[in-house]
């Protein structure tokens, strides 16, 4: 390497890259022996899954993996698992587990994951029409399967997102182009929503640039429902003091309680006043499969845009949201652009491409993960898991209100339940509930997670992981029981103080 890059023969330093160059391609005996490598890595967790805890909260904070450092020579695959197996499955949540039934779970289908792998061994470009319109016609089928389930029309349109939170990101940034709402428009335009619509709607209006509208939060009845009547109330007199109703967000199933906001009703007064309506049913729209509470759903349809999360009520693994836009132009209106370099596109094929439906151009192909399960298996087991999590709700709904000492809330909308121990003294009830919160933690086989709801602890059931299945809330009521004995004995003797 003394020589000046003048004097380097470049045939002699290309034989000299290339072999080095060539251990990122592993011939075919290297490849199966990585493949049954990872193999028997997820065998081995799936094989363990139904006795491992789902939280351990005692943990080295990552250390090992975090020492870890990436080097030039790199290291053979069984130190690599090892480390995984140390390092990152035992320890926090394991979100797979039957136990999760803490914030909003989904499980991972396991054919998701041999999608995502044909999907990254073939490194298809599911953004665009014409590089690959089979890649694309699954995605649009997809986009399409969901704008059926929620009764749009043919025009609808909509985008497989990494998740939730950027689908409904992408909604209020369509909202904002389909109402033509500008700059110096921002200050008289109002959204309204109510204090339960999920954290990451008031994120999204942020970098929708939109923090500056007039933002309205809409009273609740006493199940955490938007009062329609407060809405209406609240858009009249903001219409006589010359601001803009333009956005409204509701909620089809919220994240603490699960409660539907009365999305006909709303939906009347956004008609009638020229609001976008957006309905964020990350947690509840897939519930649209079962029977049991289609009816409390049905008026989703005429919501402007829907967020769905396939990796909660899908069952699929994290990085799958869709958005569906009932105009479909609309989406694509706000998310075309073009480019020199994209030339070769033919423009008749633009309402293929998900790329002109959102903010990104080179994408997973992320279709394939949910394509791969629903056609394998059908819809049914998918309508029997949803409907089956509805019943484990209104089971243990039941049989937690037996358990002495424990306050149920209402009768869960959809698959989410919340109790709270009581003490003798109300005043002490939240830090008893505290303290019977960690008690389960500490145990780890089932996960739940808290709540506060006007400065009350309520403690949550979210059943919507497709493992979780009678056993497992049996087995969450005798930890209720066991932990109520432990933590209402007086705090100082509570495991742990
Ligand atoms: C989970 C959830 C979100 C956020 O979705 P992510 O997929 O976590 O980004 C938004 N709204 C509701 C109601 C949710 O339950």
């Amino acid at each position: 390497m003394s020589e000046i890059a003048t004097a380097i023969d470049p045939k002699k330093r290309l034989a000299e890259l290339e072999p080095i160059a060539r251990t990122l391609e592993p011939d075919g005996a290297a490849r199966s022996a990585l493949a049954s490598a990872v193999f028997q890595h997820t065998e081995r967790f799936l094989e363990e899954l139904p006795d491992a805890r789902c939280y351990i909260g005692e943990h080295d904070r990552g250390a090992k993996v975090h020492a870890f450092e990436v080097t030039e020579q790199g290291n053979d695959i069984e130190a690599l698992l090892t480390l995984l197996n140390e390092g990152v499955h035992h320890s926090g949540l394991n979100p797979a587990s039957a136990g999760h039934v803490a914030y909003i779970p989904g499980g991972g289908l396991y054919p998701s994951s041999l999608g995502d792998m044909i999907a990254a061994v073939t490194n298809h470009y599911a953004g665009m029409f014409y590089p690959s319109p089979g890649a694309v016609r699954i995605e649009n089928q997809m986009v399409r399967w969901m704008a059926d389930l929620v009764g749009y029309p043919a025009s609808s349109r909509g985008d497989l997102t990494s998740g939730g939170s950027v689908a409904n990101l992408t909604a209020i940034f369509t909202a904002r182009e389909a109402r033509g709402l500008r700059a110096r428009d921002v200050g008289k335009a109002v959204i309204y929503r109510t204090e339960q619509a999920h954290h990451c709607v008031a994120k999204a209006i942020r970098i929708a640039g939109l923090a500056e509208c007039v933002q309205r939060t809409v009273p609740m009845d006493d199940r955490f429902r938007m009062d329609a009547g407060a809405l209406e109330a609240q858009v009249a007199r903001d219409r006589e003091a010359g601001l803009r109703p333009f956005l409204v967000v509701a909620s089809a199933g919220t994240t603490d309680t699960g409660a539907i906001d009365p999305l006909g009703a709303i939906a009347d007064i956004a008609e009638s006043t020229g609001m976008w309506f957006h309905v964020d049913a990350a947690y509840g729209g897939f519930f649209l499969l079962a029977a049991e509470v289609r009816d409390k759903l049905v008026e989703l349809r005429r919501a402007d845009s829907v967020v769905l999360d396939p990796h909660k009520g899908l069952f699929l693994p994290y990085g799958s949201g869709a958005l569906l836009v009932r105009d479909g132009e609309a989406l694509r209106d706000a998310h075309t652009a073009h480019g020199a370099y994209l030339r070769d596109m033919p423009a008749d094929q633009d309402w293929f491409s998900p790329a002109n439906h959102s903010p990104e151009l080179t994408r997973p192909f992320r279709g394939l993960r949910m394509w791969l399960p629903l056609h394998l298996f059908g819809i049914a087991p998918f309508r029997a898991a949803v409907s089956e999590k509805i019943w484990l709700a209104r089971y243990f709904h039941e049989e937690v209100a037996k358990v002495e000492g424990i306050e149920v809330g209402p009768e869960p909308d959809l698959s989410v339940v919340t109790f709270r121990a009581r003490g003798d003294d109300p005043a002490l009830d939240n830090e008893l509930n505290n303290r019977l919160v960690a008690d389960m933690h500490r145990d780890g086989r089932i996960f739940v997670s808290s709540t506060t709801i006007d400065g009350v602890l309520w403690i949550r059931l979210a059943a919507l992981c497709f493992r979780t299945h009678k056993e497992h809330v049996d087995l969450l009521i005798e930890m209720i029981r066991d932990g109520l004995d432990r933590v209402s004995g007086g705090g100082d003797d509570a495991p742990g103080h």
